[in-house]
């Protein structure tokens, strides 16, 4: 996910609009042009074999959507697989739209800390849930033994008994390892006003985590989560077969291939979806979508059909839309592994959806501002972090209610990496009378280590939690700082130290061993251990483990001539005095001197160690004849000192001169230049207001 603002022009909306729903109906036919295009069936499209496990949660639904009274009625067969090592004896199901029934959801109460209250003076109207009418287990003979009563709300996080997100009911009989469960579900979802990436606004509804969905199990039995604010999912993979009802004439797009369209006869069209090996489904429908496609082809692997559905007023930016998804499809694809789905489908949200930037299996969604100059990455950014997203939150698929940074973390690491390289020149834009003119900045070019990385907004608040602390229990308001952004930098340290061929091996084998098997944190940090032979068990502790922050300075540098004044013994030939004043000489006698080397320079450094974070650096320093001298700290201490005696004076002494430890969160002081020069003084004055100015704009920009 990623947090977009959609822009606020309606201009011409009604109009075009009106011409989209025109063409919509104009180009209404029985089967898609998609699957005519596209394997009959995407069950013969299977990413992963069947013996890595997989298809454990499988989906077979029928779902009609009113648009006037904003509801989704639904029934589903759920059939899931015991994929762990002991008995389940109950399950659980996620009804995550009940995170928007009432003022105390978890999922409000934790947006209430994090100082946000979307329900404040909302009326009835705002409001959603999912209500299961009827639930039953289907027997081996096809009968169905009724558990609606048996269905009771459950708050195992953090007994909220007024949460509705998460609903259990015991078995009687339990299922085994390996056996089946069979469960018949119908229920009735209503769309909440547009919240957390769900919802409907006008005529565009986005349906995500809209059906009842069986929580993940594992050796320790459910790891099925209450929805949080800071939440994203976790499920296991399966087969979904969805038949979206919605009204003739409407746009549809979805998670898998479209395998047919169907009129009801009622002025409604059904829609069929079909997809294997993915962990969710999601979907849209509106009638005010754009439709443009386009095929992505990449040698030696299977071409995937790219539908960009684009609101009309954003419509001049679609080639800017499959430019960042051909981007992100490319160069992860050739760093991580293959996309192995035929289909991808990038949906533009409207403005105040806030929907946007949102990934699904084989279906994301972008966020467009108006007017999007040339040479900004928006909104080539969000697709192409969405688009990366496909990689890892859908195929790698960690837990993201718990471990949200393995997936956020590498996606911003490598989508950062990829706006360095494709996506240039990218200069800054800031947003004016209310977000509303865009203003570039051609002097200001975004850089990957501080501002794709979002170095400036992580420094703000570094230290309110530690990426190690479970995604869901992060304070609400810097889950971003944690899970994305110093993730980001972290793993950006670790190329910085390690270089990006071992990382991307790193993250190639991670990928490869880990795809479609949920990995945890562990996992990555074993994987790292092993492709370069070091233990980072220090690295994980100071900087995963702890909420410690890091800040190296430069102190002081002096460079002086080699001088002495004092007593000192007396050296040979001259007439010495001992100190009880006897004449003669002993090897005690002392004298006052004043001694000078000529040609010779002590220079002196001291470093500083200003925050609790630990980490190995360098000491360059620099002299007059444009030698250097290097020195190695371990950093733990909070300060050191060290001496160079040189025919020539030190001009500069720099700390992590290669700037390795990119969390160092005031890099401004990391060097001191002996002689304060005038102009390098200037430079690096506005090099700091600079920071501080793109620090400002950029928070500008964030939190609209
Ligand atoms: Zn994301």
């Amino acid at each position: 996910m990623i947090q977009v603002a959609t822009d606020r022009t309606r201009l011409g909306r009604h109009l075009l609009a009106a011409s989209a729903a025109l063409l919509a109906l104009l180009g209404h036919t029985t089967a898609s042009p998609s699957a005519q295009n596209s394997p009959a069936d995407a069950t013969q499209n299977r990413p992963f074999d069947s013996a890595q496990g997989g298809r454990t949660a499988n989906y077979d639904i029928d779902v009609t959507l009113d648009p006037a009274a904003r509801t989704l009625t639904g029934s589903e067969l759920i059939t899931w697989r015991n994929p762990g090592q002991i008995a389940a004896y109950s399950f659980r199901l996620h009804l995550y739209w009940n995170a928007f029934r009432n003022t105390n959801s978890t999922w409000l109460k934790q947006r209430r800390l994090a100082g946000d209250d979307p329900f404040a003076s909302s009326p009835a109207d705002d409001f959603g849930y999912t209500q299961v009418t009827y639930i039953a287990r289907v027997n081996d003979d096809g009968s169905e033994t009724d558990l609606t009563r048996d269905l009771q709300f459950a708050s195992p996080d953090d007994q909220n008994t007024d949460d509705r997100s998460m609903a259990a009911a015991f078995l009687k009989d339990a299922v085994q390892p390996g056996g089946m469960l069979r469960l018949r579900v119908r229920w009735t979802g209503r769309f909440p006003r547009n919240f957390d990436r769900t919802g409907a606004i006008g005529r565009y509804f986005f349906a995500s985590q809209w059906f009842p969905k069986i929580g993940a199990f594992d050796d320790g039995g459910w790891m099925a989560h209450q929805f949080f604010a800071n939440s994203e999912f976790f499920a296991d993979f399966g087969h979904y077969d969805v038949r979206l009802t919605v009204p003739a004439g409407w746009t549809v797009g979805a998670t898998g291939v479209e395998q047919s369209r169907t009129d009801t006869g009622q002025g409604q069209t059904t829609h069929r979806y079909v997809q294997g090996d993915v962990h969710d489904f999601a979907w849209t429908t509106s009638p005010d979508f754009i439709e443009k496609r386009k095929q992505f082809d990449m040698p030696g692997r299977n071409p995937v059909q790219l539908r960009l559905l684009i609101q009309p007023e954003h419509e001049y930016l679609a080639d800017r839309h499959f430019a960042g998804t051909e981007a992100g499809l490319k160069y992860y694809g050739e760093w991580y592994g293959t996309y192995p789905y035929p289909t991808l489908t990038i949906v533009d949200p409207p403005f105040q959806s806030e929907s946007g930037g949102m990934e699904y299996p084989t279906i994301f969604t972008g966020g467009t501002r108006w007017l999007s100059p040339r040479h900004s990455n928006d909104p080539e950014y969000v697709v192409l972090h969405e688009a990366g997203h496909q990689f890892w939150y859908g195929m790698v698929a960690n837990n993201e209610v718990q471990f949200a940074w393995l997936d956020e973390g590498i996606n911003e690491y490598s989508d950062s990496r990829v706006q360095s390289i494709a996506l240039q020149p990218n200069y800054l834009v800031q947003r004016f009378f209310g977000d509303f003119i865009p203003w570039q900045f051609r002097d200001i070019a975004l850089q990957r280590a501080t501002d794709t990385n979002w170095m400036n907004t992580y420094r703000r608040n570094p230290d309110r939690d530690s990426i190690s602390v479970p995604t869901a229990s992060l304070w609400p308001g810097t889950h971003q700082n944690m899970s994305y952004h110093k993730a980001a930098l972290m793993l950006h340290t670790l190329e910085r130290m390690h270089t990006w061929e071992t990382m991307q091996r790193v993250l190639s084998i991670f990928f490869a061993r880990w795809k479609f098997k949920h990995p945890r944190p562990q996992d990555f940090f074993a994987t790292l251990n092993e492709v370069t032979g070091k233990d980072h068990a220090w690295f994980v502790e100071q900087v995963y483990n702890s909420s410690n922050t890091f800040d190296y300075a430069v102190d002081r540098l002096t460079s002086e001539a080699v001088t002495a004044r004092g007593f000192m013994e007396a050296t040979e030939g001259a007439e010495a005095r001992a100190t009880d004043g006897t004449p003669g000489t002993t090897p005690q006698a002392l004298m006052f001197q004043e001694k000078k080397v000529e040609g010779q320079f002590r220079t002196t450094v001291v470093v500083r160690r200003l925050q609790a974070g630990q980490f190995p650096v360098d000491v360059l320093v620099t002299f007059s004849n444009g030698e250097q001298a290097r020195e190695s700290w371990d950093g733990r201490g909070r300060w050191a000192v060290f001496t160079f005696d040189r025919p020539v004076e030190a001009v500069t002494a720099q700390i992590d001169p290669e700037r390795q430890l990119l969390l160092d969160t005031n890099f401004t002081n990391n060097s001191r230049t002996m002689t304060p020069a005038g102009p390098q003084a200037a430079t690096k004055w506005s090099l700091r207001w600079m920071v501080w100015l793109q620090d400002l704009l950029m928070s500008a920009t964030f939190l609209v």
